[in-house]
Formats: structure tokens, C-alpha cells, sequence
């Protein structure tokens, strides 16, 4: 197989298929879009080209591969499209939430690759059965085309024993695989990269704690380029306060609410739907602007909400900062960590005793874009960088296949 040229990248869920191609000469991104509500009542199709020229339209399609024909009719659209022919996706990569143990890297997938995914839904109901359904849609609208799985988990594989394992008999790991995996993998791995990068200094001199705050959160202490702690664990239930889920609780209150009467299924959903920001600002949104601007307003519950979000942050933070022997730079990343200096001002404001200073008109400036926010004198220095999940995905699908030609050669 040849280095490809144009990647499509696929992000499927249960009920839509985000997707972007990149053209991968010059990483630029030809289009990217997502159609939601499949199998639902009123499906749209939401695609924005490179120049800006977008469609929001109702569509009519019941199914993965619908979509998915749909996507690919989208993108040779002579009118609206962006290629002159779907032969020109030269390979497809896809997000995978799971990948077990068995998988440090991204990987050419096979029968026996779906195979593991398949077996992986145990630890990702929620997300490993639809990536299948993606892959399986490609697979039957793009025949021949390689299909690349780049997993959530992978970056993490670095974790030792000591940082993954819970401290509950081994036989429990051994049987059941529980242990903590980690999840947003492939964006710490990608602000990792890019900041490296963007200092200029290289990732096996650099110790860094990198926060990635979107409606899941999650913060991963990574030092050589090798992950060595992470925030969630063999869920992404655990860590932080995210939108809606708890983060880190003690496992006693999900004992006592089932003696109390509520079934798994109802923990579940309180604890993962209905709490974070959500549940404990209590205004009917678990949206970070949404709290900020309740908060800013006088509402004690939205303030209270931020005050938790910031201070297991910043426990995080403190414990990563040990765990590596003191870091280097602290990446703020994800929709809050890129566009917020109001959380961001109010994490670095309490990370003075780690010779964290911030640099405040840096930081209100910096949005969406990457910068450093740190005084000239920081000793740790803090940065924004957006991650770019879809653009990390689009590369390690040209690495994965540009390392199997050599092989086949
Ligand atoms: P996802 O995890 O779904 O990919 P994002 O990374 O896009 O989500 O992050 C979404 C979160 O980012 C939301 O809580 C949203 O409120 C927050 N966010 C986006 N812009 C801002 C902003 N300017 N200030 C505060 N929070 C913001």
C-alpha cells in the first residue's frame, strides 16, 4: 500500500458519524462535517467545506450505512463536494474508544482486529459497539480502501503496574481486566506533540501535565513522551468534574445507593448523566459558559460548581507534578482549557507553590489558539494548545500504512 494522499476520518457514535478529510500533502482539511439523529426521527447532515460553504439539511437515511453512502455522495458532490472521485480516499481512519490491553498502537484493521473490538465493547458499551458499526459501514461503501483503528486507549499503554492496577486482589485484573486503561488518548498524545513542537524543545527532554477539559476531562502526566499517570481509569467515569459525570467518588456511595434501593442501571445514570457540572450547578445545562455566566450572576451553586471543577484540577495537577519529579509545562487543552481564561486563571492562581505564574493579559488573549500564558520567569510553564484529534487520527492512519508497505515490500 502507498503513503496516502487524502484520509477520510471517521468518528462514529450510536446515533451519528462525525467525519473530515484531510489532504495529507500539506495536512490541510478539505471538509469536514457529521450527520446526526441516524435512526431517529429527522436526521441532518451538517458539512462545512474548507472555503466556509456549508449545508445544514433534514436527510433522509436509517442506518450507519446510509450515512455513510451519504457522506461519501456529500463529498464528490460536483456542486458542493470537495473531491473529483471517492477513489481519491486512498485510507480511512477510524476513532476507536477501547483497545484492551492488546493494543499499543494504532493498527490496519482486520477481521481479527473487529474481532478484538468486538470483545473490548465489555469495557465500552457505550462507544465500542458504534466504532464497529462505523468501520463495518466504510467497509461496505468503500470496499478495498484500508481501514485504520486508532484507539483512545493507546497512548496510555506506557502506564506502569503501579498507576494502573487498583488495589483490590489481582486475580480481579487477571479474570475480568479490570485495571486502569485511560481514555482521550489520542488528544493528549496530539497537545503533547504539538507543544513539544511549539517550544521547540523536544518531547524526550520534556515533563508535562496536560489537561484536556472538554464535557469529559481528563489530565495525563506524561514524561518523555511516555505516559506515566492519567485521571480516568477503566471507565471514564473517573477524575474529574466533567459536564455530566462525577469523576472520582468514593466506591462506598455507589454501595450504599444500591442498599438504598437504587439498580445499577440508575447509579449509572446519576453518575454519569446526571452529575458534574450539570447536577451540582444545578441550572439545567452542563455547559462550562452556561455555569460561568450563572455564576457570575450570583448563583452560589454555579460558583460552587466551578470552585469543584477547579479544585480537583488542581489536586490533580499537584499530584502529576510529584509523580513526575516536578514538571515542565502544563498544556491546557479541549473546549474549556482552550477557550476559557476565566477557569484557566483560576487553576494557575493556585499553582504559585509550583513556581506556576501567570502571565493574566497572556492568558485573556489566548483563545482557541495556542500560546504560552506564563510569566517570562514561570518555572512552569503553562500553554494553551487546541488539540486536534481528527488531524492526530489522519496521521498515524498514514504512519500505519506507510509502515505496512515497507513490510509488504
Ligand atoms: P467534547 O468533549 O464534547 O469534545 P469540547 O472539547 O468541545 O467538548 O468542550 C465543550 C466544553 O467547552 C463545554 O463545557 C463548553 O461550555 C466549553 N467551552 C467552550 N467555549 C468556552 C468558553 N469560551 N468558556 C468556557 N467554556 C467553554
Amino acid at each position: 500500500m502507498k503513503r496516502p494522499r487524502i484520509v477520510l476520518v471517521i468518528n462514529a457514535g450510536s446515533s451519528s458519524i462525525k467525519f473530515m478529510v484531510f489532504s495529507m500533502e500539506d495536512e490541510k482539511m478539505l471538509a469536514r462535517g457529521i450527520v446526526e439523529r441516524i435512526a431517529l426521527p429527522a436526521p441532518r447532515l451538517k458539512f462545512v467545506r474548507h472555503d466556509g460553504r456549508h449545508v445544514d439539511e433534514e436527510v433522509s437515511i436509517g442506518s450507519h450505512d446510509e450515512a455513510m453512502r451519504l457522506i461519501c455522495d456529500t463529498l464528490v458532490d460536483p456542486d458542493r463536494g470537495v473531491l473529483k472521485s471517492i477513489a481519491e480516499v486512498e485510507a480511512v481512519g477510524h476513532r476507536v474508544v477501547h483497545g484492551g490491553e492488546k493494543y499499543h498502537d494504532s493498527t490496519l484493521i482486520t477481521e481479527e482486529v473487529k474481532a478484538s473490538i468486538r470483545e473490548f465493547s465489555v469495557l465500552a458499551p457505550l462507544h465500542n459497539p458504534p466504532n464497529l458499526k462505523g468501520i463495518e459501514a466504510v467497509e461496505s461503501v468503500l470496499p478495498g480502501v484500508p481501514n485504520v483503528a486508532v484507539f483512545d486507549t493507546a497512548f496510555h499503554h506506557s502506564l506502569p503496574p503501579a498507576a494502573y492496577l487498583y488495589a483490590i486482589p489481582y486475580e480481579y485484573y487477571e479474570k475480568f481486566g479490570v485495571r486502569k486503561y485511560g481514555f482521550h488518548g489520542t488528544s493528549h498524545k496530539y497537545v503533547a506533540l504539538a507543544t513539544a513542537d511549539y517550544l521547540g524543545t523536544g518531547l524526550d527532554r520534556l515533563r508535562m501535565i496536560t489537561c484536556h477539559l472538554g464535557n469529559g476531562a481528563s489530565v495525563t502526566a506524561v514524561s518523555q513522551g511516555r505516559v506515566v499517570e492519567t485521571s480516568m481509569g477503566m471507565t471514564p467515569l473517573a477524575g474529574l468534574v466533567m459536564g455530566t459525570r462525577c469523576g472520582d467518588i468514593d466506591p462506598g456511595v455507589v454501595l450504599y445507593l444500591v442498599r438504598q434501593g437504587m439498580s445499577a442501571d440508575e447509579v449509572d445514570r446519576l453518575l454519569n448523566k446526571k452529575s458534574g457540572l450539570l447536577g451540582v450547578a444545578g441550572i439545567g445545562s452542563s455547559d462550562m459558559r452556561d455555569v460561568i455566566a450563572a455564576a457570575e450572576k450570583g448563583h452560589e451553586k454555579a460558583s460552587r460548581a466551578i470552585w469543584m471543577f477547579v479544585h480537583r484540577l488542581v489536586s490533580y495537577i499537584g499530584a502529576y507534578y510529584a509523580v513526575l519529579g516536578g514538571a515542565d509545562v502544563l498544556v491546557f487543552t479541549g473546549g474549556i482549557g482552550e477557550n476559557s481564561p476565566y477557569i484557566r486563571e483560576r487553576v494557575i492562581r493556585n499553582l504559585e507553590v509550583l513556581g506556576c505564574a501567570l502571565d493574566a493579559a497572556k492568558n485573556e488573549q489566548a483563545v482557541g489558539r495556542p500560546a504560552v500564558i506564563s510569566t517570562e520567569n514561570s518555572r512552569l510553564k503553562a500553554v494553551v494548545m487546541p488539540t486536534n484529534e481528527e488531524l492526530m487520527i489522519a496521521r498515524e492512519t498514514v504512519a500505519v500504512i506507510t509502515a505496512q508497505s515497507g513490510e509488504s515490500r
